[in-house]
C-alpha cells in the first residue's frame, strides 16, 4: 500500500496558524513546524480563535498531517540554576496548555544540557520536569529530539532518550523526533548504514516511539557534535541517504520536516525533490 507522504518544513509563525498553512500550501507542503515563541524568550503571542479556526479548516480540506510545535531551544529543563529550570517548566507547561487548541499537534523539545552536573543528574531533572507538566487530559504528544551532542547536551545517545521515557509516569504521551543531521553529528552512521541506525534505535527505544523526522543534511562529518544543518544533497549525508530516510519502511508513514538553511523558495524546491524521490 502506498502511504501518503507527509512532507513540510519549518515556517515562520509571523502570519499565525492560518498564515503558516497558506505558506505550506504555497510550497507544496502538507505538514509544518514552527517555534512556539521567540527563541530569545518572552511571552507567546495571544491565541486568535479566528486564526485557529481558519487553520483547522485549511488543514482539513488540504488533508494536512500533524503540526509540529517546537519549543524554543533556549529553555533548559536540566540547568544547574533553579530559576532557569523553573522558567523551562513554566514555558513548557504554558506551551502544552495552548496546544490543547490545536488538534493533533506534536510538541518537540531539546532535552537540555546538564552543564557539568553529569548525565545522570541531567536525566533526573528532565524526568522531574516532564512528570510535573504532563497531564492526563493533554491531547499533544511530547517528543524528545535526538541531539548532536554539542557541549553537554543530553539526548545524543538513544540510551539517554530511553532512560528519560522510562522515568516518565505518563509514558503514553512520550515520543521521539529523530533528526538526521543530529544523529550523524552524534556519531551514528546515518550516511553509511541508516538501516543499522534504525535497528539500533529499535532495540533500545523501539521504533514505535518515533513520531516525527527532521530531514536535514549536515555540514560536518559523523561524530562532529557540531549541529550545523545543510541543504538537502549538499552535505555529508547526501541525497541517496536522505531518499532512504523518507522511504524507510519503519518511517515512511511519519511526517517529515525540513530544517535546512532555506527561505520558502528553497524549501519548495527541496519538497519537490523529495516528492520525486519518494517511492
Ligand atoms: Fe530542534
Ligand atoms: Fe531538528
Ligand atoms: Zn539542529
Amino acid at each position: 500500500m502506498k502511504e501518503k507522504f507527509y512532507i513540510g518544513c519549518h515556517l515562520s509563525s509571523t502570519g499565525g496558524y492560518s498564515g503558516m498553512a497558506r505558506d505550506a500550501i504555497k510550497i507544496g507542503a502538507n505538514v509544518f513546524q514552527y517555534f512556539t515563541r521567540n527563541p530569545r524568550g518572552g511571552a507567546a503571542k495571544d491565541l486568535d480563535p479566528a486564526d485557529i479556526a481558519e487553520y483547522i479548516k485549511m488543514a482539513e480540506s488540504n488533508d494536512f498531517g500533524p503540526i509540529l510545535a517546537h519549543a524554543s531551544y533556549t529553555i533548559n529543563p536540566c540547568s544547574k540554576e533553579e530559576r532557569t529550570r523553573e522558567f523551562a517548566l513554566e514555558t513548557m507547561a504554558d506551551d502544552l496548555d495552548r496546544l490543547q487548541n490545536i488538534p493533533g499537534a506534536l510538541y518537540n523539545f531539546h532535552p537540555g544540557s546538564h552543564v557539568g552536573q553529569g548525565v545522570d543528574i541531567g536525566i533526573e531533572l528532565i524526568i522531574e520536569t516532564l512528570n510535573t507538566i504532563l497531564k492526563p487530559e493533554h491531547t499533544t504528544k511530547v517528543l524528545l529530539e535526538t541531539m548532536a551532542g554539542k557541549g553537554s547536551e543530553i539526548g545524543s545517545r538513544f540510551e539517554e532518550l530511553k532512560r528519560i521515557i522510562d522515568g516518565v509516569s505518563l509514558k503514553e504521551k512520550m515520543g521521539v523526533c529523530i533528526d538526521t543531521c543530529h544523529m550523524s553529528d552524534a556519531g551514528y552512521d546515518v550516511a553509511g548504514d541508516f538501516d543499522g541506525v534504525i535497528e539500533e534505535f529499535n532495540s533500545i527505544v523501539g521504533v514505535d516511539r518515533i513520531k516525527a523526522v527532521h530531514v536535514n543534511d549536515s555540514k560536518n562529518p559523523p561524530g562532529s557534535h557540531k549541529d550545523r544543518h545543510e541543504k538537502i544533497g549538499e552535505g555529508t549525508l547526501g541525497i541517496e541517504v536522505l531518499a532512504k530516510v523518507i522511504n524507510h519502511p519503519d518511517l515512511r508513514h511519519l511526517p517529515f520536516y525540513l530544517e535546512t538553511p532555506n527561505e520558502l523558495d528553497g524549501y519548495a524546491e527541496e519538497i519537490a525533490l523529495l516528492k520525486q524521490l519518494r517511492t
